[in-house]
C-alpha cells in the first residue's frame, strides 16, 4: 500500500444506494486530504430499487454530510418511520400485533415499567406486559404522528425514513458529485490484478482502463470484484434464514399517511407494507423451497385487493449471508456484494454505513495502510451475526400452524449459541438485560427491542396461570404511563402535516 501522504485514488463500482452511500461519505470524511473518488457506474445494469425503510442512522448520515431534511424528503417522497408494527407473527391471545419502536429520550420514564412487568410476568404474576403501552414511538405511530416536535418539547426522539429507493440514489449521486466524486457510466467488463493479489485496474466495455489503490465492491449479489474476482468466500445464512425471494407490488396512498412500517406474517414469509407520501410500498418475502413465485404473488395480490389489478408485479431473489471478509487485498465489499440480512427489521443500509464509517476509521487509523483490516473484518462480522440472531429469533419464537414453513421455523435448530442462551434466559425468567450486557450484544440491538421482540409474542406463562400481583408486583401504575404518554403526543402534528410544513420551509 502507498505511503500516508500521498494522496489516494478510491474506484467505487456500483451506483446503487450503497454505492452512492460510499462515495459521499468518503468524499466528506477525506476531502481535506485530496482522494481522488470516482464512482462507476453501468448503465446496462439496474439497481435492486428495492429498499425504502431505514433505521434511525440514516439521520445520522445525512447530518454527517449536512443534509437537511427539507433538501432531501421532498425529492425522495420520503416519510418519518416510529419503528414496526408487527402483525400475526403470534398467536397467544392478546398478542397478534406489536410494534417495536425506536428509542425516546422520555423512554426513561416509561421503559423501567415495562422491564418491571415483563420480569414479573414471566414469574406467573398477572401486570400489563404488552410493550405497545409503554413506548412513545408506539403511540405516535398508532396515532399516525410524525417524531419531530414542537420546539419546545425538551426530549429526544429516534425515527428513521421511509423513502423511494431510486430517488434517493439519484438525489445522492448529485450529492457526491457537489463533493467532487467523478462519476463514469460503463460497465466493467474486466479486472486486472498485480503480483501481489491486489487489483490494479478495472476496465470497462467500451475499453477504459481505470487504476485505483483501493476499490470498493458495491455491485450488489453480483460481488463482481470481491467474489467474483478475488474469490472471498461467501457464508450462506440460509439454514437460520429460509426467505430467499420477494414480491413487490405498489398502492395507492392514502390521505391518513402512517408513520410505521407494517410487518404482516403470511403463509411462507412476512408482507411490507411502506408508507410513502406517493404510494405504499408493498412487498412479500418468502421462501422459495415452500412456496413458488407465482402463488406468492397471488397470496400478496389478495392481501392488497389487487387480484384484477391491471398492476405489474416484480419478483427479486436474495442471497442471504454475508462474506468471510469484507475487506481483502485493497477492496472492499459494502451493501449487497458484502451480504445481505433478509430485510425484516430494515437494516441493510444501516451496515452499508457502518461497513463504510468502519472502513474509513480503520484505513486511517492504519495510516493508510491495511493495518487494521482484521479487526475491521471481525467486527463487521460480529454486526453481520448479531443482526440475523435478532431477526432470527422473530422466527424461532413464531406460533403459527398454518404452514410447514412456520412449523419448521419454530423448530429450528441451528441457532446460534448467542440466541438460544437470549432465549433460555427469557424463558427461564432471568434478567435478560444482564445476559445482554454479559454477552456484550446490547450496543448491536438494546435491551428494548429483545424485550419488545420477546414480550410482543406474548411470550409469558398463559394467562388463566397468572396470579394476582402484589405491592412490589404493581410498582408501576399503567394508568400514569398511559396519561404521561399521551400528553407526550400532545407535542406532535399529524405526518402528513408535518411533511407539508418541512416542505415550505
Ligand atoms: C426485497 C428486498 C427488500 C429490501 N428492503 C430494505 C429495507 O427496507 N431497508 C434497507 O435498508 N435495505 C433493504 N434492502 C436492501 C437494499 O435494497 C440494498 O441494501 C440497497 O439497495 C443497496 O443495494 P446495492 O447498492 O448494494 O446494490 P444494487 O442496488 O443492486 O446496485 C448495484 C450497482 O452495481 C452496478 N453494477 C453491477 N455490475 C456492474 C458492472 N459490471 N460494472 C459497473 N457497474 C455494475 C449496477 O449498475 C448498480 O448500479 C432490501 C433488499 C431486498 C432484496
Amino acid at each position: 500500500m502507498m505511503s500516508e501522504h500521498q494522496a489516494k485514488s478510491i474506484v467505487i463500482v456500483g451506483g446503487g444506494t450503497a454505492g452512492w452511500m460510499a462515495a459521499n461519505l468518503m468524499a466528506k470524511s477525506w476531502q481535506h486530504l485530496g482522494f481522488n473518488i470516482r464512482l462507476i457506474e453501468s448503465p446496462d445494469i439496474g439497481i435492486i430499487g428495492v429498499g425504502e425503510g431505514s433505521t434511525p442512522q440514516l439521520k445520522g448520515f445525512m447530518d454527517f454530510l449536512g443534509i437537511k431534511e427539507s433538501d432531501w424528503m421532498g425529492q425522495c417522497n420520503a416519510t418519518y418511520k416510529n419503528g414496526i408494527e408487527f402483525v400475526n407473527w403470534s398467536t397467544k391471545p392478546g398478542f397478534s400485533r406489536y410494534f417495536h419502536p425506536f428509542p425516546a429520550q422520555t423512554d426513561d420514564y416509561s421503559a423501567p415499567g415495562f422491564f418491571h412487568n415483563s420480569y414479573i410476568r414471566r414469574k406467573g404474576i398477572s401486570v400489563e406486559g404488552h410493550p405497545d403501552h409503554f413506548f412513545l414511538a408506539s403511540y405516535l405511530a398508532k396515532h399516525k404522528l410524525a417524531p419531530i416536535p414542537e420546539f419546545h418539547f425538551p426530549f429526544e426522539t429516534n425515527y428513521g425514513y421511509h423513502f423511494d429507493s431510486a430517488l434517493l440514489g439519484k438525489f445522492l449521486a448529485g450529492k457526491a458529485e457537489e463533493f467532487g466524486v467523478t462519476h463514469t457510466r460503463g460497465t466493467v467488463a474486466e479486472v486486472k490484478l498485480h503480483v501481489n493479489g491486489d487489483i490494479q485496474s478495472v476496465i470497462t466495455q467500451a475499453g477504459e482502463t481505470i487504476a485505483g489503490d483501493i476499490f470498493i465492491d458495491c455491485t450488489g449479489f453480483a460481488s463482481l470484484l470481491l467474489q467474483q474476482q478475488l474469490k472471498v468466500p461467501f457464508k450462506s445464512f440460509g439454514n437460520n434464514l429460509f426467505n430467499d425471494a420477494a414480491v413487490v407490488l405498489p398502492t395507492e396512498q392514502t390521505q391518513q399517511l402512517g408513520s410505521q412500517t407494517i410487518s404482516t406474517a403470511l403463509k411462507h414469509g412476512w408482507a411490507w407494507e411502506i408508507p410513502l407520501t406517493n404510494r405504499n410500498g408493498n412487498g412479500y418475502v418468502y421462501s422459495s423451497a415452500y412456496t413458488s413465485g407465482d402463488s406468492a404473488e397471488t397470496e400478496l395480490r389478495a392481501k392488497l385487493g389487487l387480484l384484477d389489478a391491471d398492476v405489474e408485479a416484480r419478483h427479486l431473489k436474495m442471497k442471504v449471508g454475508r462474506v468471510e471478509q469484507h475487506w481483502h487485498k485493497n477492496c472492499v465489499a459494502v451493501g449487497l456484494s458484502q451480504g445481505f440480512i433478509e430485510p425484516l427489521e430494515a437494516t441493510a443500509l444501516h451496515l452499508v454505513q457502518e461497513t463504510v464509517q468502519g472502513f474509513i476509521d480503520s484505513y486511517q487509523k492504519g495510516n493508510f495502510s491495511g493495518q487494521y483490516q482484521g479487526e475491521f473484518n471481525a467486527s463487521v462480522n460480529a454486526r453481520f451475526e448479531a443482526v440475523r440472531d435478532y431477526i432470527v429469533g422473530h422466527y424461532r419464537i413464531n406460533s403459527r400452524t398454518d404452514s410447514q414453513y412456520w412449523l419448521d421455523n419454530a423448530n429450528n435448530n441451528q441457532l446460534s449459541a448467542s440466541l438460544v442462551a437470549i432465549l433460555q434466559c427469557w424463558m427461564r425468567g432471568d434478567n435478560l438485560s444482564d445476559e445482554l450486557d454479559r454477552q456484550k450484544i446490547d450496543h448491536y440491538y438494546p435491551s428494548i427491542s429483545w424485550h419488545c421482540l420477546l414480550a410482543g409474542y406474548g411470550l409469558y406463562p398463559d394467562s388463566a396461570q397468572l396470579k394476582p400481583g402484589n405491592e412490589y408486583a404493581n410498582k408501576y401504575n399503567i394508568e400514569q404511563i398511559a396519561d404521561f404518554i399521551s400528553r407526550c403526543g400532545l407535542n406532535f402534528k399529524p405526518h402528513r402535516q408535518r411533511l407539508a410544513e418541512l416542505s415550505t420551509g
